[in-house]
């Protein structure tokens, strides 16, 4: 059999996680392929993904700014992609054509599937395309009131009417989250670099689950306080690594699992920070 490719492409790409991720399942796995890192800036990018099938590549995934401008290269997409107006995750076809898949949602649920104490109310912070993808997912999993809070008050009222949900201006975030099940971080605050996510969590039930799509570093400051109050918590990393599986599937033709053995080489056997 021939050596199967696929890889991300990005403009950066170097601190992609993804070759690490990938490179753990293809080795697990026993599978003769190699998932590569290719830096391509946007001039380059649609004549580099129509030389990908001569190169033997089997698909790639795509960051921004590749991810929209993809859209208008698809033969066909999900309904994740089509919902989000982005793609993340391009399978060629045996005919040449590209199709195109969001997996953020489904690596958003999977992620917290395990943790959800029950389906009534989410909270998602933020209303760019992480805090769409969520909010997608907690709809198709049958989340009766889902909540948007935004700094921007018309980017939440666009998602929540998305999905029926209610938009809530940020300095209600606090009090909004009286009853929640779920508080999901969609927004940037608490990575690395940027501004902490400013947020009383005395409303909140003990009983929620609180989720941070930030995944740098791994406990943020909104994790930690919400363990610290009982809460049960579950890291962003978790969403990368169950959003890489549909891909892995598609290309190299083996469903693979999300495990402690690939956290830990994805860490590097450190912490992201
Ligand atoms: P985005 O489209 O740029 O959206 C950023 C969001 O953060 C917006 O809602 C923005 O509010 C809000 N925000 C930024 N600065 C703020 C501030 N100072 N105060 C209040 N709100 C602020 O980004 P994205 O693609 O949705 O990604 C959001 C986060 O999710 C990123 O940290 C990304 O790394 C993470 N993510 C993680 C995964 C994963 O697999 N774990 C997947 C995708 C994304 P405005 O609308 O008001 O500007």
């Amino acid at each position: 059999m021939t050596m199967r490719k696929a890889g991300v492409m990005g403009w950066p790409v170097a601190h992609s996680l993804s070759p690490k991720l990938h490179g753990y399942w293809l080795k697990k796995y026993g599978i003769e392929g190699e998932y590569l890192a290719l830096e391509v800036n946007p001039e380059e990018f649609a004549g580099k993904l129509a030389a990908l099938q001569a190169n033997g590549f089997a698909g790639v995934n795509l960051t921004l700014p590749h991810k929209e401008l993809v859209m208008s290269m698809l033969a066909d997409m999900d309904s994740d992609a089509q919902e989000a107006g982005m793609a993340n995750t391009i399978v060629i076809r045996s005919d040449g054509s590209f199709y195109g898949m969001n997996t953020d949602s489904y690596g958003f649920i999977e992620n917290i599937r395990g943790s959800i104490p029950q389906k009534n109310k989410a909270v998602v912070l933020g209303a760019g395309g992480a805090a769409r993808a969520a909010c997608y997912a907690l709809a198709k999993e049958g989340f009766k009131h889902i909540v948007v809070v935004n700094r921007s008050l018309e980017r939440a009222q666009n998602v929540a009417a998305a999905f029926g949900g209610t938009a809530v201006a940020w300095e209600d975030r606090a009090r909004t989250l009286e009853g929640a099940d779920v508080l999901a971080n969609a927004t940037s605050l608490g990575m690395t670099g940027k501004q902490t996510l400013e947020i009383d969590l005395a409303w909140l039930p003990v009983s929620a689950l609180v989720t941070d799509l930030v995944y740098a570093p791994l406990v943020t400051p909104l994790l930690k306080d919400a363990r610290d109050r009982g809460n049960r918590i579950v890291d962003g990393l978790g969403m990368l690594l169950h959003q890489a599986v549909p891909g892995f599937e598609a290309w190299f033709g083996v469903r693979p699992v999300v495990d402690s053995g690939l956290r830990h080489a994805v860490l590097g056997g450190g912490m992201i920070c």
